[in-house]
């Protein structure tokens, strides 16, 4: 077990206990999108708000489920606060490419190359954290939902998508 597999994990397990921005917005004006994960059991609701300016004004979660997915919702949540739905959809990006790469390295073994990749401009963070899941194949579609669910929501409130 490596150093940084043991902050990763610190990271998960304190947005799990802690979960930040947690809570609902009154609909309308904020608007509302669910999230399900048969494969766990994990249930998310987020709540957006998207201003004149193209910001993601506010947003909430809600739901139940496992520690990855509520801490993924937690983390994605204070990651995508504040920032313009362009930018949104670029961390969005970055998320997943993270988790496909590691979903066709399982695949493969390791010898996938022709994966989407990261955008380098795209700065992580602690979402990187997650990257630890891939040990355990099914629990990606746990660590996702919560961003599947936000681009759900940003469709649906026309938000313009990524170029
Ligand atoms: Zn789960």
């Amino acid at each position: 077990m490596s150093g940084l597999e043991d902050l990763y994990r610190e990271i998960i397990l304190d947005h799990y206990r802690n979960p930040r921005l947690r809570g609902e917005l009154p609909v309308p004006p904020a608007h509302r999108v669910e999230g399900f994960n048969p494969l766990c059991g994990d249930e998310i609701v987020l709540y957006l708000t998207v201003d004149d300016t193209g910001h993601l004004a506010e947003v909430k979660t809600a739901g139940q489920g496992c520690s990855i997915s509520q801490s993924s919702a937690s983390m994605m949540a204070t990651a995508v606060a504040g920032c313009t739905v362009e930018e949104v959809r670029a961390l969005t990006r970055a998320f997943k490419a993270l988790m496909s790469i590691h979903e066709s390295k399982l695949e493969r073994d390791g010898s996938g190359t022709d994966t989407p990749t990261p955008d380098p401009e795209v700065d992580l963070g602690d979402l990187a954290a997650h990257q630890g899941v891939v040990r355990f194949p099914v629990r990606i579609k746990c660590a996702t939902l919560s961003w599947n669910a936000l681009t759900q929501g940003l469709d649906e409130l026309g938000a313009p998508p990524s170029r």
